[in-house]
């Protein structure tokens, strides 16, 4: 990937004509189904320029509460946009019940906010959607007059889960999933390894509004292209492998079962959630700086999160495992 990098063509992103930038665009958009598509610094800026194209001031978009385009992103949409939220709880699969999702779409009545979008994210918090579901919820909202946007930051993990079961190919898996919405906003720098950058995919008229509004965040880049070639070598190189990280997941999360005072989920992705139970959360105040001194970042404090990437490998899980494991016997 450095070396992609650093034999990169450029030019200025702000004219359009990197080359390099154009070439990502141009790649992911084919590869989803779009007409075109946006290079954008982060996965935030992306759902940003999404929701503020979609939406105008007084409008609002349907979305889950623990969406992170909801709950993890400053408030930016109402911020920048006035674009307010409309949150709906998620059902116990992590989707919004259809009769939620209609009930809270709202008449047109000077009352109410403008509904306007149905947010989705595929996959949430590690967990893979049902395609039938996305199919049901972006039909229900078309027939409403609703534009549907993905958050799929991880959207290539969640094609990998999906095509574990069905046995198809992942890039073919990540374009089923993707169309079923007028809008794909998929994150380089998560599964897929690259530095910086997320891309956000859609029609011609839909990426030109997007691009404007990038521009207003500050999110114009000259010579992006050295960023935007680890973006493509991501997507040459590092889709295939995500399963390896799937299972390296399982084989944590195996390993992890049967230690007392822990409740293991089994993970979809490359996500594990460990609960601390009973007297082990006593002792979770210490457990993430032990584990950072044996090299193990994990996140949370009675729900601790592991994830596992192409900077982790078999022997890492071990070590995880051990050290885990001796920590609950001391
Ligand atoms: C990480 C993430 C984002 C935001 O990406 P940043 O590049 O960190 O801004 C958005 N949505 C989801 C689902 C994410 O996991």
């Amino acid at each position: 990937m450095r070396n992609a990098m650093a034999a990169a063509p450029l030019g200025d992103d702000v004219f359009g004509d990197d080359p390099s930038v154009n070439t990502l665009q141009e790649k992911i958009a084919a590869l989803l189904g779009f007409e075109a598509a946006l290079f954008v610094s982060s996965g935030t800026q992306s759902n940003l320029c999404v929701i503020l194209s979609h939406c105008q001031r007084g409008d609002e978009y349907i979305v889950g509460q623990f969406a992170h385009c909801y709950r993890w992103e400053g408030g930016g949409a109402a911020v920048f946009g006035s674009v307010q939220p409309q949150p709906l709880q998620h059902q116990p699969d992590r989707t919004l019940s259809l009769e939620d999702i209609e009930a809270a779409i709202k008449p047109d009545d000077a009352h109410f906010a403008r509904t306007r979008l149905l947010a989705q994210e595929n996959t949430l918090g590690g967990k893979l959607l049902p395609i039938e579901y996305l199919q049901q919820a972006t039909q229900l909202a078309k027939s409403k007059g609703l534009a549907t946007h993905l958050d799929g930051a991880r959207l290539f993990n969640a094609a990998t889960a999906q095509s574990a079961v069905t046995g198809r190919d992942v890039r073919k898996e990540a374009r089923r999933i993707a169309s079923c919405f007028d809008s794909v906003s998929v994150c380089l720098s998560k599964g897929l390894g690259a530095p910086v950058g997320s891309v956000l995919c859609g029609s011609r008229e839909f990426i030109s509004s997007a691009h404007r509004i990038r521009k207003m965040a500050g999110g114009g880049m000259r010579q992006a292209g050295v960023l935007a070639a680890a973006g493509t070598h991501a997507l040459d190189y590092h889709v295939n492998r995500l399963i390896q990280d799937h299972i390296l997941a399982q084989w944590l999360a195996e390993g992890l079962a049967n230690v007392p005072g822990l409740r293991v989920e089994v993970p979809q992705t490359n996500i594990l959630f460990v609960d601390l139970v009973g007297s082990a959360k006593k002792r979770s105040v210490e457990l993430l700086p032990y584990l950072k001194t044996n090299g193990i970042l994990a996140t949370g404090l009675y729900r601790l999160r592991f994830v596992t990437h192409l900077d982790v490998d078999a022997a890492g899980i071990d070590r995880a495992i051990a050290a885990i494991t001796s920590f609950f016997k001391a």
